[in-house]
């Protein structure tokens, strides 16, 4: 009989909390790419911000390689 080797698997446990707090960021982080149209910014500049469009603006690039339709 030959000798067995051994394998540990450890339970590696990620905390629910952690788990949200990441979801949170992750759709925050894909509304403001993909989908803000100034919506964002209105919240404290008011309906000049559908116009100036900053954070459309700031995250152009990244909407455009993510495939997201822009213009
Ligand atoms: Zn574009």
């Amino acid at each position: 009989m030959s000798p067995s080797t051994q394998m540990s698997i450890h339970d590696v446990s990620v905390s629910r909390l952690a788990i949200i707090m990441l979801a949170i960021v992750f759709v925050t982080g894909l509304f403001l790419v993909g989908f803000d149209q100034g919506q964002t910014f209105s919240l404290v500049y008011g309906q000049d911000a559908y116009i100036d469009a900053y954070l459309h603006e700031l995250t152009h690039d990244v909407r455009h390689v993510a495939g997201f339709p822009c213009h």
